[in-house]
């Protein structure tokens, strides 16, 4: 009959997540093999206490605990599929409580072979350059695995040697307090191998900074905050490890005259009151380095919008064109003269509810609309 978990930990059946880590960190503490050699007791009592921990830390499992107790774990039952298993597990959750007075002893090496560092590269980029696409060259200071000792960081002829303080694990143990911590070798600081004699070029790192010259590929119709990944061009890994990725994000550069949504453009075009009421052309450049007309029917209103077909920006990675919206902003004459002043109120004199529909008459609708509801 197995102990019931609650009991095994000595907390309260509605213990929460720090009674439970608690109550186990100092079980463990007590009952750890380490500070109990050869007592097969204390060494079952610790397993218990981890098997124990692993269940009810688990919400799911906690919850399934609770209601089916031990059976819930067992012959394939739910959630554990067959219950804690042994010492694997437990050395993970071992690490999870004592990771850090462990060292960083989490970071698992194998002959201090490690992965470069990923790299960021941030570049700015032209509306122009985002409709083009085109391919940029970029120089990007990183470290490469030294060709001179082919990244062993050892003088050309000879070779690392096993650390003679960790034997070649590259972790040491040493006692603190009631147990036994293992540690990263100090000599050789994880690699479990020792230099005698450095490379001179790299100074026994096994890499060096370069600076390197890259091209990128910038697909036509780019979005800005694309990040583009160069697969392996990172940081050189560590003595023989993978190198790591560049990361090229990339920003566009506000334009001063297009706007971008997607494949897109807008663009805001000031006419004249004039304009506007009598109708006339202009011509907008567009990014493909043409012109383009656009012609204003008489009587365009404010905040109307033209659409030019296929005048936008490509469709990333397709044979696709987005359009250019013209989005008319009628600008009111300012700083009128004399004679322009009572050529606007000669016009407002001869003007009728035609001219303007809808602000003739506006307010006198309103008021009406108002009364309405008032009565
Ligand atoms: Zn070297
Ligand atoms: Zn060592």
């Amino acid at each position: 009959m197995k102990a019931d978990y609650y009991e095994t930990l000595g907390v309260a059946r509605g213990a929460d997540e720090k009674e439970l880590k608690s109550a186990f960190r100092k079980l463990a503490m007590q009952y750890h093999p380490d500070k109990n050699p050869g007592d097969e007791k204390a060494e079952h009592k610790f397993k218990e206490i981890g098997e124990a921990y692993e269940t009810l830390k688990d919400p799911n499992k906690r919850a399934a605990y609770d209601r089916f107790g031990h059976a819930a774990f067992e012959n394939g039952g739910m959630g554990g599929g067959g219950g804690f298993g042994g010492a694997g597990g437990f050395a993970d959750i071992f690490e999870d409580i004592f990771g850090e007075m462990m060292g960083g002893g989490r970071q698992r090496r194998s002959g201090g072979r490690e992965r470069g560092a990923d790299l960021r590269y941030n570049m700015e980029i032209t509306l122009e350059e985002a409709y083009a696409g085109k391919t940029a060259q970029i120089r990007v200071p990183t470290s490469i695995t030294c060709d001179e000792c082919s990244g062993s960081g050892a003088k050309p002829g000879t070779s690392p040697v096993t650390c003679n303080t960790c034997g070649g694990s590259g972790r040491v143990r040493a006692a603190q307090g009631f147990f036994s911590i293992e540690r990263t070798c100090p000599t050789c600081h994880g690699r479990g191998q020792t230099i005698k004699d450095p490379c001179t070029k790299c100074a026994g790192q096994g890499r060096i900074t370069e600076e390197r010259s890259l091209s990128v590929n910038i697909p036509a119709g780019i979005e800005d905050g694309t990040r583009i990944r160069l697969t392996g061009e990172g940081e050189a890994g560590v003595r023989g490890g993978p190198s790591g990725d560049l990361y090229i994000f990339l920003s566009l550069k506000p334009h001063e005259f297009f706007q971008r949504d997607g494949s897109d453009l807008y663009c805001k075009v000031p006419i004249s009151m004039t304009t506007a009421a009598l109708g006339g052309q202009f011509e907008v450049a567009t990014l493909d380095g043409t012109q383009t007309r656009v012609k204003i029917p008489e009587g365009t209103q404010n905040a109307k919008q033209f659409r030019l077909k296929g005048k936008g920006m490509p469709v990333l990675r397709q044979p696709a064109m987005g359009d250019l919206y013209i989005q008319i902003a009628i600008e009111t004459p300012q700083n009128l003269n004399k004679r322009q002043r009572e050529l606007l109120e000669e016009f407002e004199r001869v003007s009728s509810q035609d001219n303007s529909p809808q602000s003739s008459g506006f307010f006198a609708r309103m008021k009406e609309f108002f009364e309405g509801l008032s009565e």
